[in-house]
Formats: C-alpha cells, sequence, structure tokens
C-alpha cells in the first residue's frame, strides 16, 4: 500500500492536518487533498493520498473519540465535493443566461 510521504525530507511519519482559511479549506474541497504536517521536518504541505490521523502518543486514534472514521471522511469530502461542483455549474448556467439576455436587450 502506497503511504503518503513528505514532499520536503520523504518521511512517511505524516501527520493530519487541519486547512486553515477559506482558501484552504476550498481547495481542500476542491481537489479532495489532504493537509498534512511531517513529524520529521514540521513541513506542511498537501498529498493526494489518505493521511492517518493520529493521537497525541502517535497511534491511530480510538473509535469513539469524536473524530469521524477515515473512510467515512473520504466519503464526505466526494459529497462535499460533488454539491460544490454543483453548485458552481448551476451559477456558471445563470451567469451565462444573464449575459445573453443583456446583450440581446441592448440590441
Ligand atoms: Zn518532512
Amino acid at each position: 500500500m502506497d503511504a503518503p510521504t513528505c514532499q520536503k525530507c520523504g518521511s512517511e511519519d505524516l501527520r493530519r492536518a487541519h486547512a486553515h482559511g477559506r482558501l484552504r479549506r476550498l481547495y481542500r474541497r476542491l481537489t479532495g487533498r489532504s493537509r498534512y504536517q511531517c513529524q520529521a521536518c514540521h513541513h506542511r504541505g498537501w498529498t493526494d493520498l489518505p493521511v492517518q490521523a493520529r493521537g497525541a502518543d502517535g497511534g491511530p486514534l480510538r473509535a469513539g473519540t469524536g473524530r469521524r472514521t477515515e473512510r467515512r471522511d473520504l466519503v464526505a469530502h466526494r459529497v462535499a465535493r460533488l454539491r460544490l461542483a454543483l453548485t458552481v455549474l448551476v451559477a456558471m448556467l445563470l451567469g451565462a443566461l444573464v449575459a445573453v439576455m443583456l446583450a440581446r436587450s441592448g440590441e
């Protein structure tokens, strides 16, 4: 199985990091990528592979500690991305419609 590695030092000791800020969250939703922090060199970056969320002791989080499972996370990401894509598509169609109407009324 492919493990996500640090883009800077190649370490596999990555921890999932929260994407702070609107733009980063939007980027995450659009691309489905995960934000990580390397435990070896503290580099923060993005990876296409799911990053294991870990507890403070470095081990996997136990079930029921508040975090959703990785699989549910992935499904939620996918649904959120689809919904966003649909919203953008509808907005673009409405924009195009308005542009056509404005162009016609100007003739
Ligand atoms: Zn690193």
